[in-house]
């Protein structure tokens, strides 16, 4: 098991812990964690993940940075912050799956084979079209991962779109633009804040 203590990259962490509280943006209140599992039980990923996002907060305060860093759990996160908004503890779990998707990309372990592409396809849509598109992102998700899956889950497509629960185009929502200029200004604040970051503990 990794201490984390000789391997952090992040100045002034004194383990692994530390290093993805320092790394996140604003407060993780990753202490705060009590282990109840409504993340878990809550991530319409869950089943596809190796790990659920409580088994990765356990293991980073174990302090196992390879493991963590190795899980391909952030990489299918699809951002969509359910996790957050029902943790009773507030964690901010969607951020911390951002920072240890960064974390890997750094040590190495970008998980190509994995949910990334599926992550940055949703990301895609959202800024494109400003919302998910589920019927391309399901599609080209099972292509390219599970094409047996993707004969399995036809039935139920068919059902969701004749009961008109299924776009078979992608559909852009009003001011499109005005919503590209707020992912800008989080942007933004985001790649501040990362820098502000870097000058305090400089
Ligand atoms: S829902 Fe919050 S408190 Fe519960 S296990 Fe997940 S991160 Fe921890
Ligand atoms: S934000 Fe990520 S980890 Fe949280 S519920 Fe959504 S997909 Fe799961």
């Amino acid at each position: 098991m990794s201490t984390g203590v000789q391997v952090n990259s992040q100045k002034g962490a004194a383990n692994f812990f530390e290093e993805v509280m320092l790394s996140t943006p604003g407060d993780t209140r990753l202490q705060m964690c009590i282990q109840c599992g409504t993340c878990a039980g809550s991530c319409p990923s869950g089943d596809d993940m190796q790990h659920s996002p409580r088994q990765l907060f356990a293991m980073i305060r174990a302090g196992m940075r390879e493991e963590v860093l190795d899980s391909t759990a952030p990489w299918y996160c699809v951002s969509c912050y359910f996790c957050t908004v029902r943790c009773p503890q507030e964690v901010n779990i969607t951020g911390i799956m951002y920072t240890l998707k960064n974390m890997a990309i750094k040590a190495g372990k970008f998980h190509e084979e994995e949910g990334a592409d599926l992550s940055q396809s949703f990301v895609s849509n959202v800024e494109n079209y400003g919302r998910s598109f589920e019927f391309g992102l399901a599609t080209r998700n099972f292509l390219q991962h599970s094409p047996v899956e993707l004969f399995r889950m036809a039935t139920m497509g068919l059902g969701m779109w004749s009961r008109e629960r299924l776009d078979l185009t992608p559909q852009r929502i009003k001011n499109i633009d005005q919503l590209k200029l707020i992912l800008q200004k989080a942007k933004d604040i985001e790649t501040a804040s990362e820098i502000g970051q870097s000058e305090v503990m400089a």
